[in-house]
C-alpha cells in the first residue's frame, strides 16, 4: 500500500492528485519552485519542499531534486500528473531504481510509446489500423517515391515528441525537403532527438481516442471514448464524452483495438489510446501513457475516479470496475479557460486576478489552482482553470457550458472566455459536426466573439459590480 505521495507537478492536476489522494487516505508532497510558492497546490499538500527556480528544467524537470525529496521525506510514490515527467522513461527508471512507486506505465513500457514509430509498429502488430505512412526517413529520394505511393499531403512528425510541436504539414514534392530538415532540427531542439516519420494528412478528421485502464491482475477496460476535435495548432481547445459520432458499434470496435493494444505492450495504469477518424474509418496515432488534462469528461459520465484507479493500480491493487458495468450517463464537455488573447493571436497574457469567482450550480465543475488574488505566471502555461460541465444529453450540456461560461469573472487578465461562448454558439459545433481543423476553417469566429462581446458586456458587467477588486 501507498502512505505518502510526492506530486511532481503543479496547478490544477497537482490539486487534482492531491483530492483523490485526500479520499484515499494517502498524505501528499507538494514540490514547487519558487515562481509557484504562493500556489494553492502548495498548501493543499500535507507537506511541501521547494525544488528550484522558476525555470522548469532547474524545478518540475529536476529528477535529483525530486528523487531527493521523496526520500528525505518519506515519499513512497510519485505521482507524475500530465506533461514535465510523466512520460519520462528515465524517471520511471530512476524511481524503478530507488524503489519508489512511479504512478504510470513501467519503463519500458513507456519508453515503447514514447517513440510513436514504435508504437505504430505495436499496433499494426496488435491488429489497430494506422494511418499510411513511412517509419523510417533516410534517403530522401526514396522517401520521395513512398510519398507518391501515399500521396500528398503529408504530415511530418518527430518520432519522439508531442504537443503537436514539429509537426509539418507538406502539399507537394518541392516542399518536402526542406520540411523533412524543418522538423528534425525542431525535434533535436525540443526532444533531444531528430528522427521524424510520415503519415497521410487527413483531410477534416476528427480526434477521437479512448481512455483504457490496466492493473498487474490481468484486468484492461476501457471507459469509451471522448473527442477532441476541437484544436487550437493541434491542440485540444474543447473536448467532450461521448463523441456525437460514435455508434455503439463503433465505440466497442474502438474500445476492443484500445484494449487489444494496451494488452499487447503489456501496459500498466491509465492511458489514452489517440485515434483520427476519417470518411468512417479509424486510425492509431499514438498513445499517452498518462492521465490526460481531459481526462474529467470521462469521469464525468462514466463515475469513475481516474486518478483513484491510478493509485489502487499502483498499490497493486485490482481495477474497481470491469467492463460490462462501464456505462455513460449523459454527455460532458471541458473548455480549458487560459489567460491568453483571443483577440492578438492568443498571446498568453499573465499577471494578477484582481477579481475571479468560477461558476458553480447542477452539473458544474471546476479543476483549477488559482484564487482571487493569484498571479498568473509568466514561466509556464497559461491555464486558469478546466470548465467541465454535465448534462442529460448534448443539448443540455451545451445549454449548461453556456451558462457557466456567462458567470465566470476573471479581471485582470485577458482569457479565451469569449472564443469558448462563439464555440458553444456556432451552429456546426451544436449539429456536432466536429474536425480538428475547425478552428481555422470557421472564418467568422473573431466577428462572433466580438458581436458576443457587445451583446454580453451589460450583464457581464453588473456581475463585476459585486466585486471589490484588488488592486
Ligand atoms: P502530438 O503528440 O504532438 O500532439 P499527435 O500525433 O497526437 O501529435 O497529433 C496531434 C493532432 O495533429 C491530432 O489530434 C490531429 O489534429 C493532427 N494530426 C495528427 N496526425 C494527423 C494526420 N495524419 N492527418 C491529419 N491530422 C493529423
Amino acid at each position: 500500500m501507498i502512505n505518502k505521495i510526492l506530486v511532481a507537478n503543479r496547478g490544477e492536476i497537482a490539486i487534482r492528485v492531491m483530492r483523490a489522494a485526500r479520499e484515499s487516505g494517502i498524505a501528499t508532497v507538494a514540490v514547487y519552485s519558487e515562481a509557484d510558492k504562493d500556489s494553492l497546490f502548495v498548501k493543499y499538500g500535507d507537506e511541501a519542499y521547494c525544488i528550484g527556480p522558476a525555470s522548469a528544467r532547474e524545478s518540475y524537470l529536476n529528477i535529483p531534486s525530486i528523487i531527493k525529496v521523496a526520500k528525505t521525506f518519506g515519499a513512497d510514490a510519485i505521482h507524475p500528473g500530465y506533461g514535465f515527467l510523466a512520460e519520462n522513461a528515465d524517471f520511471a527508471r530512476v524511481c524503478e531504481k530507488e524503489g519508489i512507486i512511479f504512478i504510470g506505465p513501467s519503463s519500458q513500457a513507456l519508453e515503447l510509446v514514447g517513440n510513436k514509430t514504435h508504437a505504430r509498429e505495436a499496433a499494426q502488430a496488435a491488429g489497430v489500423p494506422v494511418v499510411p505512412g513511412i517509419n523510417q526517413c533516410s534517403d530522401l529520394a526514396e522517401i520521395e517515391i513512398e510519398v507518391e505511393k501515399i500521396g500528398y499531403p503529408v504530415i511530418i512528425k518527430p518520432s519522439d515528441g508531442g504537443g503537436g510541436i514539429g509537426m509539418q504539414v507538406v502539399n507537394r514534392k518541392n516542399e518536402l525537403k526542406r520540411s523533412l530538415e524543418m522538423s528534425s532540427t525542431i525535434a533535436s531542439r525540443a526532444f533531444g532527438k531528430g528522427d521524424v516519420y510520415i503519415e497521410k494528412y487527413l483531410q477534416h478528421p476528427r480526434h477521437i481516442e479512448v481512455q483504457v485502464l490496466a492493473d498487474c491482475h490481468g484486468n484492461v477496460v476501457h471507459l469509451c471514448e471522448r473527442e477532441c476535435s476541437i484544436q487550437r495548432m493541434h491542440n485540444k481547445l474543447v473536448e467532450e464524452a461521448p463523441s456525437p459520432i460514435v455508434t455503439p458499434e463503433i465505440r466497442a470496435e474502438m474500445g476492443r483495438m484500445a484494449v487489444d493494444f494496451a494488452r499487447k505492450i503489456d501496459y500498466r495504469g491509465a492511458g489514452t489510446v489517440e485515434f483520427i477518424y476519417c470518411e468512417e474509418r479509424f486510425y492509431f496515432i499514438e498513445m499517452n501513457a498518462r492521465v490526460q488534462v481531459e481526462h474529467t469528461v470521462t469521469e464525468m459520465v462514466t463515475g469513475v475516479d481516474i486518478i483513484k484507479e491510478q493509485l489502487r493500480i499502483a498499490s497493486g491493487l485490482p481495477l474497481s470496475i470491469a467492463q460490462e458495468e462501464v456505462k455513460i450517463n449523459g454527455w460532458s464537455i471541458e473548455c480549458r479557460i487560459n489567460a491568453e488573447d483571443p483577440f492578438n493571436n492568443f498571446a498568453p497574457s499573465p499577471g494578477a486576478l484582481k477579481a475571479y469567482r468560477s461558476p458553480g450550480g447542477i452539473g458544474i465543475r471546476v479543476d483549477s489552482g488559482v484564487y482571487n488574488g493569484f498571479v498568473i505566471s509568466p514561466y509556464y502555461h497559461p491555464m486558469i482553470s478546466k470548465l467541465i460541465a454535465w448534462g442529460r444529453d448534448r443539448d443540455e450540456v451545451i445549454a449548461r457550458m453556456k451558462r457557466a461560461l456567462y458567470e465566470y469573472i476573471i479581471v485582470g487578465v485577458k482569457t479565451n472566455i469569449i472564443l469558448h461562448k462563439a464555440i458553444m454558439e456556432n451552429p456546426r459545433f451544436v449539429s456536432g459536426d466536429l474536425y480538428t481543423d475547425f478552428l481555422s476553417l470557421e472564418k467568422d469566429l473573431t466577428q462572433d466573439m466580438l458581436q458576443i462581446q457587445e451583446r454580453d458586456r451589460a450583464s457581464v458587467e453588473r456581475l463585476k459590480e459585486t466585486f471589490k477588486f484588488i488592486s
